[in-house]
């Protein structure tokens, strides 16, 4: 099936007892069993079915290979956010004394997650110096257990060249893993460039009405686990927390996804609840209907900004001059999603200015909501950084980040053009 198709029909067929046509609401916390035996086989994984929903529920089972569907992988575990879920997929891979090499345009959560908190846990989040897959390869070594990008960087919008990434991890024998939150599988399939693994944070794009977090983490089961040896003896030898299982062996492809549920959900518990993978799916339904309006009111505002006489700058992957353009064309249907970021001539109070002056534009730090957003990081969430700071960080003090929801075009732009009249 194709995209729009997946995205309403992807993983459910109407349920046989109730003859539900939308996937219902599973409210339970447990499951039945027949018998004893039953039980057994359940826990033992020689037959599938529920036990309990910190494990898996039915709801989530449609979220989970619908989302398998529409990014081309074999399996998907739903989890709490998109926090939950990096946390997850980079945990299954590394431990103590591991490293996780990384490109440095991160989401900020990711970046405090590699950098301190697995540091905490003896795992080194090594950044690379550009997201050049020549900077990415000089930092793997023989303790590396993963390369981590994000398809379109956010904030940065900086468009990863994802099939080289993944040249490079497997020259070297390690996974790449894809945070592609930004792109959406509508703009992007990372699998389909070879990546291993692909992570969302499904609060933005995905669910796309900035009402519920959610996180998923999608097994593409093509990496070859038992081809490095003790390397990833994880997935190849007796698993201690769960009675001694091979994941590869009982799980064949699915052996990443299927350690995800048995050893992190079971034990520690991230799970996305029932009501929250309900309104997922029904904002899934509408994915790319929703993209293609960002994306055509991102290169409308683009295109309005760049001729404005107030504005110095506009970063946008959709312009020929971009340096990201060529990357764009080749992964993100030439698009940056409905990330935006531009400079103002004046400086930081102007920033503000525009900022305080917008009347449509919600001052959120919220991405892929239906809503258009703003955020001025000089004045709001980089407040603490002085001039020189914000430089090294990347962020000037005019830079203003939109984020372009699905309103009309032109009141977006009749709202910016006030706004820039006011400073
Ligand atoms: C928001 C975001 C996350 C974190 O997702 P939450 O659902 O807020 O935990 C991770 N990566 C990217 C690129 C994001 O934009």
């Amino acid at each position: 099936m194709k995209d729009q198709t997946i995205q309403v029909h992807g993983g459910y067929t109407t349920e046989p007892t109730s003859h539900a046509v939308v996937p219902p609401i599973y409210q339970t916390v447990a499951y039945e069993f027949d018998n004893a035996q039953y039980a057994a086989d359940l826990f033992n994984l020689v037959k599938p079915g529920n036990i309990y929903t910190r494990l898996m529920n039915p709801t989530a089972d449609v979220l989970e290979k619908r989302m398998a569907l529409l990014e081309g992988g074999k399996a998907a575990v739903a989890v709490a956010s998109g926090q939950s879920a990096i946390e997850y997929a980079l945990l299954n891979l590394a431990k103590n004394g591991n490293n996780i090499v990384s490109v440095p345009q991160l989401y900020g959560g990711t970046l405090t997650l590699l950098t301190s908190v697995f540091a905490d846990l003896g795992i080194e989040g090594r950044l690379a110096k550009s997201d050049s897959p020549a900077d990415i390869e000089a930092l793997i070594d023989e303790n590396t257990r993963a390369v981590y990008c994000e398809t379109i960087g956010n904030p940065a919008a900086n468009i990863v060249d994802i099939s080289a990434l993944a040249e490079v991890a497997h020259r070297h024998g390690v996974p790449l893993v894809v945070d592609n939150t930004v792109a959406s599988p509508a703009l992007c399939k990372p699998i389909s460039f070879g990546a291993d693994i692909v992570v969302h944070s499904l609060t933005k794009f995905c669910g796309g009405h900035g009402n519920t977090m959610g996180g998923i983490i999608v097994d593409s089961g093509r990496f070859d686990w038992k081809k490095y040896g003790s390397k990833f003896s994880q997935f190849t030898a007796p698993e201690k927390s769960y009675h001694g299982v091979v994941y590869c062996d009982s799980f064949g492809d699915v052996a990443y996804a299927a350690r995800i549920r048995t050893v992190f959900l079971r034990n520690t518990g991230a799970i996305l609840p029932p009501q929250s993978c309900f309104m997922i799916l029904v904002g899934l339904e509408t994915l790319s209907l929703r993209m293609k309006q960002h994306v055509s009111n991102t290169i409308a505002i683009a295109e309005f900004l760049k001729k404005h006489p107030k504005v110095a700058w506009v970063n946008s992957a959709h312009f020929p001059d971009s340096k990201y353009h060529e990357l764009a064309v080749k992964y993100t249907k030439g698009s940056q999603s409905g990330l935006l970021t531009f400079g103002l001539k004046g400086g930081k109070e102007d920033g503000a200015k525009f900022y305080d002056s917008l009347r449509l534009f919600k001052r959120v730090v919220n991405i892929g909501d239906s809503r258009s957003c703003v955020t001025h990081p000089a004045s709001t969430t980089h407040r603490q950084l002085n001039s020189e700071q914000l430089k090294n960080a990347g962020i000037g003090e005019e830079l203003i980040r939109l984020t372009i929801g699905i309103e009309d075009p032109e009141d977006l732009i009749a709202d910016i053009d006030q706004a820039l009249a006011q400073i």
